[in-house]
């Protein structure tokens, strides 16, 4: 295949942005497994999308997987091998629990402290609240 006609496969393959537009994607997590770890690659990548800090997401998953997780760099490492499917799958339900607006689908929200352990997800965009564990 000579480049001209790689070049016309890829653009192809390209998803068609002019649709659905105004649906969040979240970002997707990129992980590979290293001995018996997990290493997302670009998880500061994926969380600045998502405007959270890494402890947030870090508890989150910690806390979904059983698993201790520690933040290197710009990647976090899971201590144990986790399939990067099921991984993406429980990030999905992060964001659309604690970064989606549920009035408005919106991802510009943050979250704010109310009193003890209680939280809500404001929305910078419709202001609705909602209340989060
Ligand atoms: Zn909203």
């Amino acid at each position: 295949m000579d480049y001209d006609s790689l070049l016309d496969k890829a653009h192809k393959e390209l998803p068609d942005e002019s649709t659905g537009g105004e649906r969040f994607e979240p970002p997707k997590l990129e992980a590979f497994a290293e001995g018996n770890k997990t290493i997302i690659k670009n998880f500061s990548q994926a969380l600045q999308k998502i405007r959270r800090k890494p402890e947030e997401v870090l508890k989150f998953l910690t806390r979904e997987f059983a698993v201790p997780a520690t933040v290197e760099g710009d990647r976090l490492i899971l201590h144990r091998k986790i399939n990067s499917e099921l991984l993406n799958k429980k990030f999905n339900e992060y964001v659309k629990n604690y970064v989606i607006c549920s009035q408005c689908g919106k991802p510009d929200t943050h979250i704010e402290a109310t009193g003890h352990r209680s939280r809500v997800l404001v929305c910078e965009a419709c202001g609705a609240r909602t209340s989060v564990k």
